[in-house]
């Protein structure tokens, strides 16, 4: 094995041991500034890379939480208080020659899976699983950090063969897309001329990257919550106000929502949670669903659509409401000549037998956001998935993957930097 796939590996465990789950990203996002900042990067931090007016579905409990956890586990302090509690960072390599602005993204949450106890699985051979009880990388950001880095580290040995500025994005919270839509809406892609990023595994077995894959999904994830009046049920149920009975009219509305002539639409109300006691007029209720669309422009339909019924049914019961956007996502179409590109580099690379160009995606990556910005700005993005056979679907406990493509991702992120800035 060659040092660099066994430092990528070495990398990856590390990180597999200490999931966490998104917006509560300390101890990782401490130790990637780390690492970053030893190799020459300038990191940024906490607002200097997160817009707080556009954070989504970030549970504060759940943020205290995994602070403590990752002061517990010797999360360097000074790290945690330039997040100022928000997590992920961005590493700035500035060549000081004129060229383009390559932005990469790599995600680094976790999602709420307890690993697996079999002794087959190889974490558990090898004493790498995850130490944070009911939390694993399950979906390879391990993988994608360790990319990542490894790619940071090629930068900063090759910097005197290029031009122009890369910033290595290292995002929390994509599971839920809850964490793209606070870094699009800080600074850090304005001056973006590329922008590239990818997932590990997911449909595309070793020896296969797929370059173009199409049918991302627009979405938007939204709580609405209804405060009304509790009263007693038998003497004076005219004094309350339900709501309970104006969420449930919700619900039946919502999913009657017209759908779009031009393209796909869906809607699911996933939770309903109401009222206090049996004898009680229920005075609370919270409604989670999510809407999705073939295009942005049919999902802002329904996102409309949604906040309109929530408006007019409170009105009707007279009771406050609130909602609140807990993720989103966007369509996204890859730039042609950057497929073209990416099929090229990848059909270099001696592992790679397959560069299948047409795979539906059909589900939703909030990576899509920080792409479309920087194709509204002019700029060029692709998001590709680098194959790799794996012991189980991901999300599962007993998710694992072919380590040795951790190198091809390091190499096709490299060729690719030298293709654009080089
Ligand atoms: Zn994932």
């Amino acid at each position: 094995m060659s040092k660099e796939l066994d430092q990528l590996i070495k990398l990856r465990r590390e990180f597999h041991q200490f999931p966490e789950i998104g917006w509560g990203e300390f101890y990782t996002t401490a130790k990637i500034a780390d690492y970053l900042a030893a190799m020459g990067f300038e990191v940024l931090l906490g607002k200097q890379i997160i817009h707080p007016d556009f954070v989504r579905g970030r549970d504060e409990k759940v943020v205290n939480q995994s602070l403590e956890r990752a002061k517990a586990q010797h999360a360097s302090p000074d790290r945690l208080a330039q997040m100022d509690g928000y997590t992920g960072c961005v590493g700035v390599w500035d060549t000081g020659k004129a060229g383009k602005t390559l932005v990469l993204r790599f995600d680094i949450d976790c999602v709420n899976v307890n690993e697996t106890n079999d002794p087959a699985h190889l974490p558990n051979q090898l004493g790498f699983r995850s130490i944070n009880d009911g939390l694993m990388h399950a979906c390879g950001h391990d993988a994608h950090i360790a990319i990542g880095l490894g790619t940071a580290q090629w930068i900063s040995r090759h910097q005197d063969q290029l031009h122009g500025v890369i910033k290595l994005i290292f995002q929390p919270a994509e599971e839920g897309v809850r964490g793209a839509a606070a870094i699009a809406a800080s600074d850090v892609l304005n001056d973006a001329d590329y922008f590239a990023a990818s997932h590990i595994s997911f449909c595309a077995d070793s020896g296969t990257v797929i370059c173009n894959p199409k049918n991302f999904l627009s979405t938007t994830k939204i709580d609405i919550r209804y405060f009304g009046t509790p009263a007693h049920a038998g003497a004076q149920p005219h004094l309350g106000k339900n709501a309970l009975l104006a969420a449930a009219h919700t619900v039946t509305q919502l999913h009657g929502i017209a759908r779009h002539g031009e393209g796909m639409t869906r809607i699911n109300v996933g939770v309903l949670k109401a009222g206090e006691g049996r004898n009680v007029i229920p005075s609370s209720a919270t409604i989670q669903l999510e809407v999705r669309g073939e295009n942005k422009a049919i999902n802002d339909y329904m996102v409309e659509q949604v906040m309109q019924i929530a408006k007019g049914i409170a009105i009707s019961f007279d009771i406050r409401y609130e909602t609140e956007i807990m993720g989103e996502a966007v369509d996204m179409t890859n730039d042609p000549e950057l497929v073209a590109l990416l099929e090229e580099i990848a059909l270099q690379q001696p592992q790679i037998r397959n560069t299948n160009a047409d795979y539906a995606f059909n589900a939703s990556e909030d990576a899509t956001i920080l792409g479309r910005k920087v194709q509204e700005q002019g700029g060029k993005a692709i998001y590709f998935i680098l194959g790799a056979d794996r012991t189980a679907g991901h999300h599962q406990a007993n998710f694992d993957f072919d380590e040795r493509q951790l190198l091809t991702g390091v190499n096709i992120y490299n060729a690719l930097i030298t293709k654009l800035l080089g």
